[in-house]
Parts: structure tokens; sequence; C-alpha cells
């Protein structure tokens, strides 16, 4: 394993800048916001820690890239940024998830939740779910692995491979031969496996939506602390990859959409502990519906902790 360990002197510049006029925004910030990002380099933080590199498949070995420090995101003038008349992240869910129809309508709700404490300050709206047909999107069987993909475009990611099995021979999703038909007949996705919903699987659905939706806020991949914006490539790498943003990529996303640092934890808090989080309206209609609805927030009990932590430093 090898750690990626900046010097204090390369974590202050990437996070204030040698730009006076960056250097000044910094100065401007609350007092607490700063002793909080300052952690970003000091050696003793049990806050923020260096990346590790545990063999060459990982992200940052087998895809180099350029760094991108805050100076670098400010003056990007092709990201993208909030702004009154568009302050709406739209999500399109295609498919379901779960095995019944109020699974997946919560399981929906808890990422929107999610979605809306971790970009805090815009609003977050759910487009009624389509079908995989209503997609037209092109398909097929992996010859490989017998596991059922979508061709699909920009901007869409699958929560099929982080259910448990996904990589294994046991995986319940594989398609039988018998089940094989014409790549125009979209059958083979009713009733179609559905991974189990669990604590786990919660944690990297809301890791990847929030990793991915940052990219689309101008943010790239972080080589500077262990971070939610490292890339990854492989599951065990996205494993443990944390749910929080380093400083550097915290007061980018904090440029891009102006939120208070300390609200914002108390809403991740407030979604974490609010298990039975927005169930109205939800009730089970039948008794074949009948489902334990309670949030799964065993995965982010660590994380929990890390943020009470940081709202300490805050509020010093
Ligand atoms: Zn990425
Ligand atoms: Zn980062």
């Amino acid at each position: 394993m090898q750690v990626l360990q900046h010097s204090e002197h390369t974590l202050k510049k990437a996070l204030i800048s040698k730009n006076p006029v960056l250097m000044s925004q910094y100065e401007k910030l609350d007092a607490g916001e700063r002793r909080l990002m300052n952690e970003a380099f000091q050696p003793s933080s049990d806050l923020f820690e260096p990346i590790t590199v545990h063999s060459k498949s990982d992200w940052i070995t087998s895809h180099p890239e350029d760094p991108q420090d805050f100076e670098q995101f400010f003056t990007d003038h092709n990201r993208k940024a909030p702004c009154p008349e568009k302050h709406i992240i739209y999500m399109q869910s295609i498919g379901s998830l779960g095995n019944t129809r109020v699974i997946s309508e919560e399981y929906i709700k808890w990422l929107k939740g999610y979605c809306e404490a971790f970009f805090y300050g815009l609003t977050v709206k759910f487009l009624e779910p389509v079908s995989v047909s209503a997609t037209k999107c092109s398909f097929r069987v992996n010859e490989h692995t017998q596991n059922l993909q979508i061709h699909a475009g920009v901007g869409i990611f699958s929560f099929a491979r982080y259910g448990k099995d996904f990589y294994s021979s046991r995986y319940e999703g594989k398609v039988k031969k018998a089940q094989r038909t014409s790549s125009s007949d979209y059958s083979i996705f009713d009733n179609y496996y559905n991974p189990e919903v669990t604590s786990i699987l919660l944690r990297r659905s809301c890791k990847t939506l929030t990793h991915e939706i940052g990219h689309i806020f101008g943010l790239r991949h972080c080589q500077w602390l262990a971070c939610l914006m490292q890339g990854s490539n492989h599951l065990e790498e996205s494993d443990r990859r944390p749910l929080h943003l380093c400083p550097i990529c915290l007061r980018k996303l904090q440029c891009a959409i102006g939120f208070s640092i300390v609200e914002r934890y108390k809403a991740l808090l407030r979604w974490i502990d609010d298990e039975s989080n927005d169930t109205s309206g939800a009730a089970p209609k039948n008794s074949s519906d009948q489902v334990n609805l309670k949030k799964p927030v065993e995965a982010f009990k660590d994380w929990r902790e890390w943020i009470i932590k940081c709202i300490a430093v805050l509020e010093k």
C-alpha cells in the first residue's frame, strides 16, 4: 500500500491558492469554516487523511490525470454553477429497485433527501420513473458474465453493480439461455432480478450519485486527500473512498452552490437520524406490499460520528 502524502505547502496552495483575489476570498469565509478547512494541512488531523493506493488497478495509477486545485476550478470557464433560474437537480430513474414498488419509491425518496442535504440549498426533483423499454436504449446480455447491460447515454449509472454478488458467479441476475430474446424485446426486463435493499447498497448509491453530480458542477477527480471525488476503478476502491468531500473539494462545492458548511452538515445529520424519512403517501396499499420501510442507515454511523466532529470544529 502506498500513501500519497502531500506536503503542508502543497495542500495549502491547493486549498487557498497564491492568487490574491482567492486568498482574500478565503479570508472572508466564516472563522469556523476556515478552521475546518485548514484541517486539510494539519498533519495531526483525524478528519482528513491522505489517499492510499492499494494496487496498480486503482484509479490514480491506471488513469493519470492532471490534478485540479481550487484556483483551476474557480477559473474554469466551462464549469456550470446553479443560478436563481437553474437551481434544480432533476433525476430520472429507469427501471425499479427492490422487490416491490413501495421499496422502489421509498429508496428514491431516501436518495432525494440525501442529495438535497449534500447539495444543500438546491432542490432535487425526481421525474416520474420510466421503464427500460420507454428509454428505447439498446441492451445486451454480456457474453462473459451473462449479466444484462443497457447501452446508455451520458450521465447514467446503474445501482445493479452495488448489489452483493454482482461480480460473482452466484449472481442471481444472470440471464439464462432460455430467457434470451431479440434485441427489440424488452420483456426481459419485466420482473428482472433486483438487488436486495441494504444499508450498504444505500451507502454505495448515495456515494455514486453525489460523486457524479459533483462532476456536473465542475469538480474533477480529487488527488489531494481521501475524498468522495477520488476516481474509482472497482468496487473495493469505491467502498474505500469516503462519503465526505476533502476541504479542497468542499470549498469548490461551496463556491458553486454557496451554502453554509455547518448548515449542510446538520442537514446530512438530520437525514441520517430521520430513519423513517418521508414515508407519507407510501403506505402499503395491499398485503403483498407489506415491507419494512425503515431507512437502513447502519452503514452511515461512522460518517455520522465524523460529521459531529466537524460540527464541533465549526462551532468551537
Ligand atoms: Zn468520477
Ligand atoms: Zn477532494
